[in-house]
């Protein structure tokens, strides 16, 4: 260090020295500007500016390197050979047109920039020794080899170094790293120089003098003067014009009704005006933010979706969103995009405003004919034939016309709006109710349990529509008929089921107004039978209707009875006996069935607890009682109050109600297992008969169903299959009834097969609570009879089971 600077103060003159650097600095500056103007130019030829950066850099190098000769003062005399100091301006020219040229067209790396700046340093210190090498003196030249390898070293990082900040757009200290490299390479090389004089070698041809040099590098400056001038004429034009077409790009982008966003690499780079109105915010809020958190969902920026405009939802500072339709394009930097933001909010409330004009009644807000055809079809397209009901029903105000014609339309149009609110507050959520003409109304209900449900909907209908209307303090009696149409029975397409229900709602205005029909008269006949029996069915257990009878069922092998099974009785007011057959199911569907069911349980084991012998009571219980949930409960509180012993209390399950919800049915007979009641699976054979739930469940017994005793009159596979179920209920250790025994013939089979019980008519019928101690616990005499007469005498001995 000492010695390069004793070098430069002691062998230099120092004011040429200070004009080289000055130089130096201004071509490096001169071409670093070029260069980066050249790299954001987006017209303008690149090569260009990297042509004339590097004849400015290269003179610059070279004018320094030969001013730094000028000022050397090594105490003799010295010319210059004149091709050397051609080739060393070559030197330095190839070297930096080809750094400067990678520089701008590859990606900004650490890597471009170490091959850049050693191309550089290669150039500058081959025009050193160039130029060392056209030195004509009177002595032998010496290099000392460390200043010069640390030259090398300091050269090439500086260079590096210059370039790292050329990448950054820091173009003065670029300039200033190049022209200290430019510097270091010189004068620490010239500190490495020891002279030799040798006597005689004075006079060497083609050569220059230093005069003619100075000449040369005074021009060099020069030339570099006027690029420099040119340059930065050139770059404050360009400057003005750029800045002048960023003004005119924002005047423009901020005209736009759209609003725009600039994105780069997800993140938004600036935003027009419209945006800033769209958003409700100032566009410093905006740049900077991630483009997702402003645009719902994301903006694909994928080459498919290039310029196709997508709907999104622009995400509002309050909170709130708005819709709009985004459609992208490659941005001015090819890193980035512009994306074009149109509100289309409005149009989209249009829409909406269109769609509930096409689906729904102006007057009163329920579905029009058309949205009503839509939900019927696709009801009617979603429908499982086998599991699923659909109903239509068509409704008609009776006395609309008189009272829109005596009253006026204002009150008439009341009326409607009334009507529609009923209709709606009568259906279910899953129901449609619509206006289709006038006058007319109707309702889709896709409801499972038809016809029952759409002949409960019908009277309910008819019912609300019956109340008085209270309009303009105006008592008004309107009423309303109803036609019921099902599918699949009265048709499988939309119009077969209108026309059905149209024809439906005809017959109930004929007949009489104020009701309802369904389309086949046998059918609706039959469902409002059904319909009237439910509603009595309602008040049978207030009124002391319902009874039970108690019928007998016997140990097979000493024919005694066994016990009992209560089996519910109604005595109905109007038509005299009804049915179990026919009301259970009714009590079933209604949910009737569980109170019902409790009162047959109370009344039972009330019963049961009275009697003086300790005989067994079946009771049969529903399926609606046992998903109900409570029967546990209500077991519990029968057993407690009436005190009998659980062990005497028989439960008749029917097969196919364990199929519903197995785990459910599991747990609950677990339960009353728990309590020491017994279990029965009745009706053994009707269901699915599934040897698997046999298994499953804790049933103690079984009941053969009367079909199969029935069969071993008249079939002659009656015998083996009784027997089949009685050695497979054997080898489950269940126990097994047999019910509807009807003729001796039947009874000696099953005694041969070993049946532990028999039920039927042939030993005793259901009798009445009192009628039990009279009927005793012996079978009646004529049954033996009756064994002995039909010749199976062997029946009768016992078979010690
Ligand atoms: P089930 O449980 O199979 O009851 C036996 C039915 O067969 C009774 O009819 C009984 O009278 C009849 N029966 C008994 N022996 C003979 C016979 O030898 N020949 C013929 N032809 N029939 C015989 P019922 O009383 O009409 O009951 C019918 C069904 O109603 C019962 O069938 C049962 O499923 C149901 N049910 C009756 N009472 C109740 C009850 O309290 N609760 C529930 N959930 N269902 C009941
Ligand atoms: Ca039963
Ligand atoms: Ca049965």
């Amino acid at each position: 260090m000492l010695r390069v600077i004793g070098c430069v103060v002691q062998k230099h003159d120092l004011g040429l020295v200070a004009t080289a650097l000055l130089v130096c600095i201004l071509a490096a500056l001169t071409s670093v500007r070029l260069l980066a103007r050249g790299a954001s130019s987006q017209t303008g030829l690149p090569t260009a500016w990297v042509a004339a950066a590097a004849v400015t850099f290269s003179c610059g190098v070279w004018t320094t390197h030969f001013l730094g000769m000028l000022a050397f003062v090594p105490g003799l005399p010295f010319t210059f050979s004149l091709s050397l100091c051609a080739l060393s301006l070559a030197f330095i020219a190839l070297p930096s047109r080809i750094a400067f040229g990678l520089w701008i067209d590859r990606p900004r790396s650490w890597s471009m920039a170490i091959i850049a700046g050693l191309s550089i340093n290669a150039g500058i210190v081959m025009t050193h020794f160039a130029g060392m090498r056209s030195l004509r003196l009177p002595a032998v030249i010496h290099y000392d080899l460390v200043p010069i390898v640390v030259s090398l070293i300091l050269g090439a990082l500086l260079c590096i170094a210059a370039i790292r900040m050329l990448d950054r757009t820091h173009t003065v200290p670029a300039a200033l790293l190049l022209t200290l490299a430019v510097s270091s390479v010189h004068f620490i090389a010239m500190g490495a120089v020891k002279l030799e004089p040798v006597a005689g070698t004075d006079v060497i041809p083609m050569s220059i003098a230093k005069s003619t040099l100075a000449i040369l590098t005074v021009g060099g400056c020069l030339l570099i003067l006027a690029v420099a001038l040119a340059g930065f004429r050139l770059d404050r034009l360009m400057s003005t014009r750029l800045a002048a077409e960023a003004r005119r790009f924002r005047a423009l982008a901020d005209a736009t009704v759209e609003g725009l966003i600039v994105e780069r690499a997800g993140l938004i780079i600036d935003i027009n005006r419209a945006m800033c109105r769209l958003m409700g915010v100032e566009a410093d809020k905006l740049v900077g933010k991630a483009v997702a958190t402003v645009i719902s969902g994301g903006v694909s920026l994928h080459p498919s979706s290039f310029d196709r405009a997508m709907e999104h939802e622009l995400m509002l500072p309050d909170g709130g969103s708005r819709s709009v339709e985004v459609l992208w394009r490659n941005g001015p930097d090819p890193h980035g995009h512009v994306l074009a933001v149109r509100d289309i909010s409005r149009e989209k409330a249009a829409q909406l405003q269109i769609q509930r004009m096409a689906h729904f009644d102006q007057l009163t807000g329920v579905a029009n004919r058309q949205l009503l055809e839509k939900t019927l079809q696709k009801a009617l397209a979603l429908s499982d034939r086998a599991t699923v009901g659909i109903a239509l029903l068509c409704i008609d105000l009776d006395r609309f016309k008189a009272i829109n014609d005596a009253l006026g339309p204002s009150v008439g149009d009341q009326v409607l709006v009334l009507t529609a609110r009923r209709l709606s507050g009568v259906v279910r959520d899953t129901d449609t109710v619509a206006r289709i003409g006038s006058d007319e109304f109707a309702v889709v209900q896709p409801l499972a349990g038809q016809p029952a449900n759409a002949a409960a909907l019908a009277e309910r209908i008819v019912a609300e529509l019956g109340l008085p209307y209270e309009i303009d303090g105006q008592t008004i009696m309107i009423g309303g008929s109803v036609g019921v149409a099902l599918y699949p029975a009265d048709g499988t397409t939309t119009l077969d089921l209108m026309t059905k229900a149209m024809l439906a709602l005809n017959r109930a205005k004929r007949e009489g107004r104020n009701t309802w029909r369904y389309c086949e008269p046998g059918m609706d006949s039959r469902l409002r039978d059904r319909r009237a029996l439910e509603r009595d069915l309602r008040v049978a257990v207030a009124k002391r209707q319902l009874y039970l009878a108690y019928q007998p069922f016997y140990d097979a092998l000493t024919l005694r009875v066994a016990g009992y099974e209560a089996l519910l009785r109604w005595n109905h007011p109007l038509r005299g006996n009804v049915s179990p057959a026919e009301f259970i199911p009714i009590a079933e569907e209604s949910g009737l069935i569980v109170p019902i069911g409790q009162f047959v349980l109370e009344t039972a084991c009330a019963e049961a607890a009275s009697w003086s012998r300790p005989l067994v009571i079946a009771v049969n219980l529903s399926p609606a009682q046992l998903a109900q949930g409570r029967i546990v409960a209500t077991v519990d509180a029968v057993l407690h109050d009436s005190g009998l012993d659980p062990s005497l209390l028989e439960l008749e399950i029917t097969e196919g109600v364990l199929m519903d919800d197995t785990e459910q049915a599991l747990t609950t007979l677990m339960a009353l297992k728990e309590r020491g009641v017994t279990l029965a699976m009745d009706d053994f054979g009707t269901g699915y008969s599934s040897l698997s739930y046999l298994k499953k469940f804790p049933f103690d017994k079984l009941k053969i169903d009367r079909s199969f005793v029935r069969d071993l009159d008249d079939n002659a596979n009656g015998e083996p299959i009784v027997a089949a179920i009685i050695a497979l209920s054997r080898s489950l250790r269940l126990e097994v009834t047999a019910e509807g025994v009807e003729t001796p013939r039947q009874l000696a089979l099953l005694r041969a097969e070993r049946c532990a019980f028999i039920q039927g008519f042939l030993l005793g019928r259901p009798m009445l609570a009192n009628q039990i101690d009279r009927h005793g616990i012996e079978a009646p005499m004529a049954v033996a009879e009756l064994v002995e007469t039909a010749g199976l005498e062997t029946a009768l001995t016992p078979l010690g089971r």
